[in-house]
């Protein structure tokens, strides 16, 4: 669009140009306000100056002209002032002058200069002169100089930009234009010798920049750096690799005589072949002049940040160092592909337990307790759980600290405290409750005076819901006690506590199926005869898995435990039991545990036995 309209400027533009040196000719003062009011009062008037710029000139004449002259057949003839090579010669540095600004619009935002500054320089120097030769009756005067508007200024531009890039990105150096005859003389034929290779179109497509220093200048300047280091190739092979392979994290372990290497894929480390020290060495130095890092120094802890991207997308990456008794230990990480949960059933909940929690949210009064371990995806959970509720028959509030804000979310008020000046939940909890909210959402419960004033408020009709970090339901129960809230009145008012674990996915296209031996059944609580085949990651495989890597898995889900608190944890809880005794009791109340939704997944082939164990273990 805005090229269009640029066109349409200049078009204009050359029109009047045109008509100036005719007026000039003829010795009339030329209607300035003639020219300039075309773009608006007559855009199909510029359109048709755009593809045929000797009627535009005669279009826009015409008005100004006293007398007006027939438009017949020999109209052309009157004046005999038109003359077509200088037209043109107008229309060949019309479209230069098109071709090169847009050029430096989009050179601006390849190597990320001010096009906002330079693209003024270039297009209003050339219209600047557009207006001012118009003045000037002398064609062989007005045209070099129209032409000094339209190099002078990409000239500088050119300048400046070869000194910010690096040699093999400069335009119209020797070896450029060597290079760029190379290129078109090659496709008819004519070979031309051409030392110059692009080092970014060499090798994997990951691409890497820097990211994190002072400022974007010192970045820009670390990122040409990095491309000039002998690093840069292994550096993005070693990165490929890893991101190809969907890991989130990599270790390498400098030692004396090579460097081993692990990927993190689905929150699991696996070993690779180790790299020699020639390879890794000069790969580590181009990472840390990315990330404005000290390159000599592989002692001290050094963490820095860079970017990668692979296949359209950037990541945003960080590499901490540090000096070890045998070498030196870096662990690149960087934030993985954001994957979007909208339902509990993506999430992997069964559709029974949807069904009961969907029950529990959407009452009018009770305390719903959502929690995980660390990383074990509690946050996105809970974004899921209140995602279901009916916000839009309910009032609600979130309650939130200022510098620990959750996803917004709609028909959702949100009120915060300050926990750096001291504030908690309960602070402002007088202030949340004067709006009377049906639902109460306060993700992060801190201490016992907020639970207590919480659990207060639900004896009116109101339903809170919580998060809180724990191993299974039983202990988040055992956790919000531990705040030193009152006992009694939180087993009174809980209604339920959920639990999740992250359990990698087998591979749907090598995982193999096997008998499970009748003792491992009846180990698993599973009858006999009830499941078939158990399934796992294949133990000879012919060839490496191109789905998983042969790695076995792809992919993560969640198992879930959901504990509706019943009378017998209602009565315990008071009692100040310890874990085991609240997970009798939860189980007496029918929760099915972590492990039992485990094996279901594992008789359902979606995971592995061993795996179920692994995740159990955290
Ligand atoms: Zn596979």
């Amino acid at each position: 669009m805005a090229r269009f309209s640029m066109i349409l400027m200049v078009a204009v533009a050359l029109a009047a140009f045109g008509t100036g040196e005719l007026r000039a000719q003829e010795d009339a003062p030329p209607p300035a306000e003639a020219a300039a009011d075309v773009p608006a009062e007559a855009p199909a008037e510029a359109e048709v100056a755009a593809e045929a710029p000797v009627e535009a000139e005669a279009a826009t004449d015409v008005p100004a002209e006293p007398p007006a002259p027939v438009l017949g057949k020999n109209w052309r003839g009157q004046g005999h002032y038109l003359s077509w090579i200088k037209v043109l010669a107008c229309w060949v540095a019309f479209l230069m002058w098109v071709y090169t600004t847009d050029w430096v619009s989009r050179d601006c935002l390849e190597i990320r200069l001010n096009y906002l500054r330079w693209n003024p320089v270039v297009f209003g120097v050339f219209l600047g002169f557009f207006v001012l030769v118009w003045w000037i009756p002398w064609f062989w005067l007005s045209y070099p100089l129209l032409m000094i508007a339209l190099i002078a200024p990409l000239t500088s531009y050119i300048i400046y930009r070869n000194s910010q890039v690096m040699n093999n990105e400069r335009v119209l150096t020797p070896e450029h234009i060597r290079f760029w005859l190379s290129v078109h003389l090659g496709k008819i034929g004519i070979k031309i010798e051409s030392q110059r290779i692009d080092p970014l179109s060499k090798g994997p497509p990951v691409q890497l920049e820097a990211k994190g220093g002072e400022d974007e200048r010192t970045d820009r300047a670390n990122t040409l750096l990095a491309r000039q280091s002998e690093g840069l190739l292994p550096a993005r092979e070693i990165l490929h690799d890893a991101l190809s392979n969907r890991a989130s994290a990599l270790m390498l372990d400098y030692a004396q005589q090579a460097v081993g290497i692990r990927f993190m894929i689905d929150a699991v480390w696996h070993e690779r072949e180790a790299l020699e020290r020639d390879y890794a060495d000069p790969a580590l130095e181009t990472l840390k002049i990315l990330c404005g890092l000290n390159v000599q120094d592989r002692q001290g802890r050094q963490q820095g940040t860079f970017t990668a991207e692979y296949q359209s997308i950037n990541y945003d990456g960080t590499l901490a160092s540090q000096g070890t008794k045998t070498g030196e230990r870096v662990l690149l990480q960087w934030v993985d592909k954001k994957i979007r949960f909208d339902t509990l059933d993506e999430l992997g909940m069964r559709d029974k337990m949807q069904e009961e929690l969907q029950e529990l949210i959407n009452l009018r009064k009770g305390f719903v307790l959502l929690s995980a371990m660390p990383a074990a995806g509690l946050r996105t959970t809970a974004d899921v759980v209140i995602h279901h509720t009916d916000r839009f028959t309910r009032e609600f509030v979130a309650v939130e600290e200022e510098s620990n804000r959750y996803e917004e979310i709609e028909n959702c008020q949100v009120m915060t405290y300050n926990a750096g000046e001291g504030q908690s939940p309960a602070s402002i909890f007088p202030k949340v409750f004067r709006f009377a909210p049906d639902v109460i959402i306060c993700r992060d419960l801190v201490d016992g005076e907020s639970v207590d004033m919480l659990c207060e408020e639900i004896t009116e009709e109101r339903l809170a819901i919580s998060t809180v970090r724990a191993k299974d339901s039983a202990e988040a129960l055992l956790r919000v006690l531990a705040l030193d809230a009152n006992p009694q009145q939180f087993a009174e008012t809980i209604s339920a506590a959920t639990s999740q674990r992250l359990i990698r996915k087998l591979c749907e296209a090598c995982k193999e199926a096997y008998a499970p031996t009748p003792q491992v059944l009846a180990q698993l609580g599973i009858p006999e005869g009830r499941v078939q085949a158990f399934y796992r990651p294949p133990q000879q495989p012919e060839e490496v898995c191109e789905e998983c890597g042969g790695i076995g898995y792809v992919g993560r889900t969640a198992v879930f435990e959901l504990l509706k608190v019943g009378d017998m944890v209602r009565k315990v809880l008071p009692t100040g039991p310890n874990l085991d005794v609240l997970r009798q009791a939860a189980r007496k109340d029918g929760m099915r545990s972590l492990q039992e939704e485990g094996i279901l997944l594992v008789a359902k082939g979606v995971t592995s036995l061993p795996e179920l164990m692994r995740v159990l273990k955290q």
